[in-house]
Protein backbone atom coordinates (compact mmCIF):
# COMPACT_ATOMS: atom_id res chain seq x y z
CA UNK A 1 0.00 0.00 0.00
CA UNK A 2 2.16 3.06 0.96
CA UNK A 3 4.65 3.82 3.35
CA UNK A 4 2.55 6.55 5.81
CA UNK A 5 2.17 5.22 9.18
CA UNK A 6 -0.86 5.42 10.57
CA UNK A 7 0.61 7.54 13.58
CA UNK A 8 1.73 9.88 11.09
CA UNK A 9 -1.11 10.29 9.42
CA UNK A 10 -2.52 11.11 12.75
CA UNK A 11 -0.13 13.80 13.52
CA UNK A 12 -0.69 15.75 9.84
CA UNK A 13 -4.35 15.58 10.20
CA UNK A 14 -4.15 17.35 13.28
CA UNK A 15 -1.78 19.27 11.76
CA UNK A 16 -4.38 19.92 8.65
CA UNK A 17 -7.51 20.48 11.01
CA UNK A 18 -7.06 24.33 11.69
CA UNK A 19 -3.29 25.41 9.87
CA UNK A 20 -4.24 28.76 9.77
CA UNK A 21 -2.55 30.28 6.49
CA UNK A 22 -1.26 27.05 4.66
CA UNK A 23 0.95 27.71 1.80
CA UNK A 24 2.22 24.64 -1.13
CA UNK A 25 5.49 24.98 -3.09
CA UNK A 26 6.80 22.64 -5.52
CA UNK A 27 10.44 22.30 -7.36
CA UNK A 28 11.76 24.72 -9.94
CA UNK A 29 11.09 23.84 -13.73
CA UNK A 30 7.78 21.83 -12.35
CA UNK A 31 6.19 19.01 -14.05
CA UNK A 32 2.89 17.60 -14.00
CA UNK A 33 3.35 15.52 -11.12
CA UNK A 34 4.68 18.67 -8.99
CA UNK A 35 1.72 20.91 -10.46
CA UNK A 36 -0.75 18.08 -10.25
CA UNK A 37 -0.44 17.13 -6.65
CA UNK A 38 -0.10 20.65 -5.78
CA UNK A 39 -3.15 21.53 -7.16
CA UNK A 40 -5.53 18.25 -6.04
CA UNK A 41 -4.13 18.96 -2.39
CA UNK A 42 -4.95 22.66 -3.20
CA UNK A 43 -8.53 21.72 -3.83
CA UNK A 44 -8.73 19.27 -1.19
CA UNK A 45 -8.03 21.91 1.76
CA UNK A 46 -10.33 24.50 -0.32
CA UNK A 47 -12.87 22.15 0.39
CA UNK A 48 -11.80 21.93 3.77
CA UNK A 49 -12.34 25.84 4.08
CA UNK A 50 -8.56 26.96 4.81
CA UNK A 51 -6.51 29.50 3.65
CA UNK A 52 -4.35 28.33 1.03
CA UNK A 53 -1.63 29.84 -1.41
CA UNK A 54 0.29 28.07 -3.97
CA UNK A 55 4.17 29.22 -5.28
CA UNK A 56 6.06 27.51 -8.08
CA UNK A 57 10.06 29.01 -8.36
CA UNK A 58 9.72 29.11 -12.29
CA UNK A 59 7.49 29.04 -15.40
CA UNK A 60 4.52 26.09 -16.07
CA UNK A 61 4.46 24.76 -19.13
CA UNK A 62 1.97 25.50 -21.33
CA UNK A 63 0.44 21.97 -21.52
CA UNK A 64 -0.36 21.55 -17.51
CA UNK A 65 -2.45 25.30 -17.80
CA UNK A 66 -5.74 23.99 -18.34
CA UNK A 67 -5.42 21.99 -14.63
CA UNK A 68 -8.42 23.70 -12.28
CA UNK A 69 -6.86 26.04 -10.01
CA UNK A 70 -3.33 26.73 -12.24
CA UNK A 71 -3.79 30.55 -12.76
CA UNK A 72 -4.15 30.74 -8.71
CA UNK A 73 -0.75 29.50 -8.38
CA UNK A 74 2.06 32.44 -7.82
CA UNK A 75 5.18 32.23 -10.24
CA UNK A 76 8.13 33.51 -8.05
CA UNK A 77 9.74 34.91 -10.94
CA UNK A 78 6.52 37.10 -12.17
CA UNK A 79 5.98 37.77 -8.52
CA UNK A 80 8.76 37.87 -5.98
CA UNK A 81 8.02 40.37 -3.39
CA UNK A 82 4.11 38.54 -3.28
CA UNK A 83 5.84 35.11 -3.39
CA UNK A 84 8.43 36.42 -0.27
CA UNK A 85 5.46 37.66 1.29
CA UNK A 86 3.64 34.36 1.88
CA UNK A 87 6.28 32.30 2.83
CA UNK A 88 7.17 34.33 5.37
CA UNK A 89 3.37 34.26 6.66
CA UNK A 90 2.77 30.81 6.28
CA UNK A 91 2.06 29.15 9.49
CA UNK A 92 2.04 25.94 7.54
CA UNK A 93 4.18 25.22 4.61
CA UNK A 94 3.83 22.23 2.19
CA UNK A 95 6.60 20.82 -0.07
CA UNK A 96 5.68 18.76 -2.93
CA UNK A 97 7.37 16.37 -4.81
CA UNK A 98 11.32 17.38 -4.23
CA UNK A 99 13.72 16.01 -1.30
CA UNK A 100 16.39 18.44 -1.30
CA UNK A 101 15.95 22.35 -0.40
CA UNK A 102 18.07 23.95 -3.32
CA UNK A 103 15.04 22.59 -5.47
CA UNK A 104 13.25 25.34 -5.02
CA UNK A 105 15.53 27.22 -6.20
CA UNK A 106 15.22 31.06 -5.69
CA UNK A 107 12.57 30.75 -2.66
CA UNK A 108 15.17 28.40 -0.89
CA UNK A 109 16.39 31.02 0.77
CA UNK A 110 13.19 32.87 2.11
CA UNK A 111 11.72 29.22 3.20
CA UNK A 112 14.42 28.24 4.97
CA UNK A 113 14.37 31.59 7.18
CA UNK A 114 10.57 30.72 7.23
CA UNK A 115 8.97 30.31 10.87
CA UNK A 116 5.77 28.13 9.82
CA UNK A 117 6.03 24.14 10.50
CA UNK A 118 7.12 22.25 7.26
CA UNK A 119 5.81 18.96 5.65
CA UNK A 120 7.27 16.75 2.66
CA UNK A 121 5.11 14.90 0.36
CA UNK A 122 7.26 13.36 -1.72
CA UNK A 123 8.71 10.14 -3.48
CA UNK A 124 12.27 10.92 -4.24
CA UNK A 125 15.23 9.18 -3.00
CA UNK A 126 16.66 10.24 0.40
CA UNK A 127 14.76 12.87 1.75
CA UNK A 128 17.12 15.56 2.97
CA UNK A 129 16.37 16.81 6.97
CA UNK A 130 14.91 20.60 6.01
CA UNK A 131 10.68 20.13 6.78
CA UNK A 132 9.86 18.92 10.41
CA UNK A 133 7.55 16.16 9.13
CA UNK A 134 8.35 13.87 6.25
CA UNK A 135 6.14 11.96 4.35
CA UNK A 136 8.03 10.00 1.73
CA UNK A 137 8.16 6.88 -0.14
CA UNK A 138 9.93 6.20 -2.58
CA UNK A 139 8.13 2.99 -4.05
CA UNK A 140 5.48 5.01 -5.19
CA UNK A 141 5.51 6.14 -8.67
CA UNK A 142 4.15 9.89 -8.19
CA UNK A 143 3.65 12.23 -5.68
CA UNK A 144 -0.10 12.42 -6.20
CA UNK A 145 -0.41 8.57 -5.85
CA UNK A 146 1.07 9.41 -2.37
CA UNK A 147 -1.45 12.46 -2.22
CA UNK A 148 -3.85 10.43 -2.83
CA UNK A 149 -2.87 7.60 -0.30
CA UNK A 150 -2.67 10.32 2.74
CA UNK A 151 -5.86 11.48 2.11
CA UNK A 152 -7.43 8.04 1.84
CA UNK A 153 -5.68 6.48 4.98
CA UNK A 154 -6.93 9.73 7.21
CA UNK A 155 -10.40 8.72 6.47
CA UNK A 156 -11.15 11.34 3.78
CA UNK A 157 -11.25 9.89 0.93
CA UNK A 158 -15.02 11.00 0.25
CA UNK A 159 -13.60 14.46 -0.29
CA UNK A 160 -11.98 13.97 -3.48
CA UNK A 161 -14.38 15.20 -6.03
CA UNK A 162 -13.81 15.28 -9.97
CA UNK A 163 -11.57 18.51 -9.61
CA UNK A 164 -9.79 16.69 -6.99
CA UNK A 165 -9.54 13.61 -8.56
CA UNK A 166 -8.04 15.07 -12.61
CA UNK A 167 -5.17 17.04 -10.69
CA UNK A 168 -3.98 14.21 -9.11
CA UNK A 169 -4.85 11.58 -12.14
CA UNK A 170 -3.00 14.29 -14.21
CA UNK A 171 0.15 13.62 -11.53
CA UNK A 172 0.50 9.78 -11.75
CA UNK A 173 0.01 9.66 -15.79
CA UNK A 174 2.68 11.96 -16.22
CA UNK A 175 5.41 10.65 -13.57
CA UNK A 176 4.75 6.92 -14.77
CA UNK A 177 5.35 7.93 -18.80
CA UNK A 178 0.98 6.77 -18.96
CA UNK A 179 1.30 3.98 -17.26
CA UNK A 180 4.86 2.78 -19.08
CA UNK A 181 7.23 2.90 -15.58
CA UNK A 182 6.80 3.13 -12.19
CA UNK A 183 3.75 2.11 -12.31
CA UNK A 184 3.85 -2.16 -11.89
CA UNK A 185 1.76 -2.63 -8.58
CA UNK A 186 -1.95 -2.89 -8.41
CA UNK A 187 -2.46 -0.20 -6.19
CA UNK A 188 -2.01 1.99 -8.87
CA UNK A 189 -4.89 1.16 -11.08
CA UNK A 190 -7.15 0.56 -7.45
CA UNK A 191 -6.42 4.33 -7.59
CA UNK A 192 -6.67 5.10 -11.00
CA UNK A 193 -10.38 3.48 -10.83
CA UNK A 194 -11.39 5.35 -7.94
CA UNK A 195 -10.43 8.10 -9.56
CA UNK A 196 -12.53 7.56 -12.87
CA UNK A 197 -15.52 6.39 -10.83
CA UNK A 198 -15.34 10.30 -9.59
CA UNK A 199 -16.15 11.41 -12.93
CA UNK A 200 -12.44 11.97 -14.82
CA UNK A 201 -12.38 11.70 -18.42
CA UNK A 202 -8.93 10.20 -18.98
CA UNK A 203 -8.57 10.65 -22.65
CA UNK A 204 -9.43 14.50 -21.97
CA UNK A 205 -6.20 14.58 -19.59
CA UNK A 206 -4.30 13.02 -22.67
CA UNK A 207 -5.10 14.77 -24.71
CA UNK A 208 -5.12 18.16 -23.06
CA UNK A 209 -1.71 17.12 -21.49
CA UNK A 210 0.13 15.17 -24.88
CA UNK A 211 -1.79 16.61 -27.99
CA UNK A 212 -1.38 19.51 -27.73
CA UNK A 213 1.85 20.73 -28.93
CA UNK A 214 2.48 23.69 -31.58
CA UNK A 215 3.45 22.22 -35.11
CA UNK A 216 7.28 24.14 -33.99
CA UNK A 217 7.38 21.66 -31.67
CA UNK A 218 6.91 18.38 -33.27
CA UNK A 219 9.28 19.44 -36.31
CA UNK A 220 11.75 20.45 -33.21
CA UNK A 221 11.56 17.36 -32.22
CA UNK A 222 12.19 15.35 -36.02
CA UNK A 223 15.25 17.51 -35.94
CA UNK A 224 16.57 16.44 -32.54
CA UNK A 225 15.90 12.89 -33.66
CA UNK A 226 17.16 13.30 -37.62
CA UNK A 227 20.10 15.81 -36.94
CA UNK A 228 21.04 15.80 -33.00
CA UNK A 229 20.66 12.29 -31.69
CA UNK A 230 24.35 10.78 -31.08
CA UNK A 231 24.21 7.33 -30.04
CA UNK A 232 27.38 5.63 -28.91
CA UNK A 233 26.26 2.09 -29.43
CA UNK A 234 29.54 0.72 -27.42
CA UNK A 235 28.00 1.75 -24.08
CA UNK A 236 24.98 1.96 -24.66
CA UNK A 237 24.34 5.62 -24.21
CA UNK A 238 22.23 8.32 -27.04
CA UNK A 239 22.29 11.91 -26.45
CA UNK A 240 20.73 15.32 -27.88
CA UNK A 241 21.90 18.38 -27.71
CA UNK A 242 20.06 21.72 -28.39
CA UNK A 243 21.40 24.88 -28.26
CA UNK A 244 19.46 28.43 -27.92
CA UNK A 245 19.64 28.82 -31.49
CA UNK A 246 18.42 26.33 -32.41
CA UNK A 247 15.49 26.12 -30.00
CA UNK A 248 14.98 29.67 -31.26
CA UNK A 249 14.33 28.05 -34.56
CA UNK A 250 11.28 26.92 -33.85
CA UNK A 251 10.27 28.96 -31.57
CA UNK A 252 10.69 27.49 -28.37
CA UNK A 253 8.36 27.78 -25.42
CA UNK A 254 8.94 26.09 -22.02
CA UNK A 255 7.54 22.55 -21.90
CA UNK A 256 8.31 22.15 -25.82
CA UNK A 257 11.72 19.82 -24.90
CA UNK A 258 9.52 17.48 -22.38
CA UNK A 259 9.78 13.82 -23.69
CA UNK A 260 12.71 14.27 -25.77
CA UNK A 261 14.85 12.31 -23.50
CA UNK A 262 12.77 9.55 -23.64
CA UNK A 263 12.95 8.69 -27.51
CA UNK A 264 16.50 7.37 -27.87
CA UNK A 265 14.90 4.32 -25.75
CA UNK A 266 13.11 2.95 -28.84
CA UNK A 267 16.71 1.91 -30.20
CA UNK A 268 17.91 -1.61 -29.35
CA UNK A 269 20.67 -1.45 -26.90
CA UNK A 270 19.96 2.02 -25.08
CA UNK A 271 19.98 2.25 -21.48
CA UNK A 272 21.42 5.62 -20.77
CA UNK A 273 19.53 8.66 -22.57
CA UNK A 274 21.26 12.28 -21.79
CA UNK A 275 19.04 15.91 -23.30
CA UNK A 276 21.61 18.29 -23.03
CA UNK A 277 19.76 22.18 -23.14
CA UNK A 278 21.69 25.48 -23.24
CA UNK A 279 20.09 28.22 -21.31
CA UNK A 280 20.60 31.74 -20.55
CA UNK A 281 23.72 30.97 -18.17
CA UNK A 282 24.06 27.72 -17.76
CA UNK A 283 23.46 23.65 -19.02
CA UNK A 284 20.22 21.54 -17.95
CA UNK A 285 20.42 18.26 -18.47
CA UNK A 286 18.03 15.68 -17.95
CA UNK A 287 18.99 11.73 -17.87
CA UNK A 288 17.19 8.56 -18.20
CA UNK A 289 18.34 4.97 -17.30
CA UNK A 290 16.90 1.33 -17.52
CA UNK A 291 17.86 -1.20 -15.21
CA UNK A 292 19.99 -0.68 -12.19
CA UNK A 293 21.75 2.18 -13.73
CA UNK A 294 21.73 4.70 -10.97
CA UNK A 295 21.41 7.92 -12.21
CA UNK A 296 20.45 10.08 -10.00
CA UNK A 297 23.81 8.96 -8.58
CA UNK A 298 25.66 9.72 -11.73
CA UNK A 299 24.32 13.15 -11.79
CA UNK A 300 24.50 13.85 -8.09
CA UNK A 301 28.05 13.43 -8.74
CA UNK A 302 29.09 15.09 -11.61
CA UNK A 303 26.12 17.74 -12.58
CA UNK A 304 25.17 18.62 -9.28
CA UNK A 305 22.04 17.35 -9.56
CA UNK A 306 19.94 14.45 -8.72
CA UNK A 307 16.56 12.54 -9.18
CA UNK A 308 15.16 9.07 -9.04
CA UNK A 309 17.11 5.65 -9.76
CA UNK A 310 15.98 6.09 -13.70
CA UNK A 311 15.00 9.50 -14.19
CA UNK A 312 17.00 12.50 -13.41
CA UNK A 313 18.66 15.76 -14.28
CA UNK A 314 21.16 18.16 -13.36
CA UNK A 315 23.37 20.84 -14.63
CA UNK A 316 26.74 22.63 -16.16
CA UNK A 317 27.81 25.35 -16.30
CA UNK A 318 30.48 24.55 -18.63
CA UNK A 319 29.68 25.26 -22.21
CA UNK A 320 27.40 23.00 -24.20
CA UNK A 321 30.16 21.29 -25.74
CA UNK A 322 32.27 21.30 -22.32
CA UNK A 323 29.60 19.65 -20.96
CA UNK A 324 28.96 17.11 -23.67
CA UNK A 325 32.45 16.30 -23.75
CA UNK A 326 32.35 15.67 -19.68
CA UNK A 327 29.57 13.39 -20.30
CA UNK A 328 31.25 11.13 -23.01
CA UNK A 329 34.93 11.22 -20.62
CA UNK A 330 32.84 9.77 -18.03
CA UNK A 331 31.25 6.48 -19.81
CA UNK A 332 34.49 4.63 -19.55
CA UNK A 333 34.55 4.80 -15.94
CA UNK A 334 30.48 3.26 -16.05
CA UNK A 335 31.40 0.45 -18.94
CA UNK A 336 30.90 -2.39 -16.53
CA UNK A 337 27.94 -0.94 -15.10
CA UNK A 338 26.47 -0.15 -18.81
CA UNK A 339 27.25 -3.08 -20.22
CA UNK A 340 26.20 -5.43 -17.44
CA UNK A 341 22.54 -3.88 -18.06
P1 LIG B 1 13.49 16.01 -15.78
O1 LIG B 1 14.59 15.40 -16.56
O2 LIG B 1 12.15 15.49 -16.23
O3 LIG B 1 13.58 17.49 -15.67
O4 LIG B 1 13.66 15.50 -14.28
C1 LIG B 1 13.69 14.14 -13.96
C2 LIG B 1 13.79 13.96 -12.47
O5 LIG B 1 14.99 14.53 -11.97
C3 LIG B 1 12.68 14.62 -11.67
O6 LIG B 1 12.36 13.75 -10.61
C4 LIG B 1 13.27 15.88 -11.15
O7 LIG B 1 12.69 16.26 -9.95
C5 LIG B 1 14.74 15.51 -11.00
N1 LIG B 1 15.60 16.65 -11.33
C6 LIG B 1 15.60 17.36 -12.47
N2 LIG B 1 16.53 18.32 -12.45
C7 LIG B 1 17.15 18.23 -11.25
C8 LIG B 1 18.20 18.96 -10.61
O8 LIG B 1 18.78 19.91 -11.16
N3 LIG B 1 18.55 18.56 -9.35
C9 LIG B 1 17.94 17.51 -8.73
N4 LIG B 1 18.35 17.18 -7.49
N5 LIG B 1 16.96 16.81 -9.29
C10 LIG B 1 16.55 17.15 -10.54
MN1 LIG C 1 7.16 13.20 -8.95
Amino acid sequence: MTGISKHLAKQIGSLLKDPGEVLLVTHTNPDGDAIGTMLGLYWFLFKRKQNVNMIVPNEIPFFLKWLPGCETIIVEINDPDNARKLIRSAELIICIDFNESDRLGSLEEEFLKARGTKILIDHHPDPGNFTDYVISDVEIGSAAELLYNLIAISGWSHLIDKTIAECIFTGIMTDTGCFSFNSSKAGTYLIVADLLDKGIDKDRIYRLVYDNYSSDRIRLLGYSLNEKMVIIPEYGVAYISLTKNELQMFNHVTGDTEGFVNYPFSVKGIILTALFIEKEDHIKISFRSRGDFHINKFSEKHFNGGGHKNAAGGESNLSLEKTIEKFVNLLPLYSNELLNE
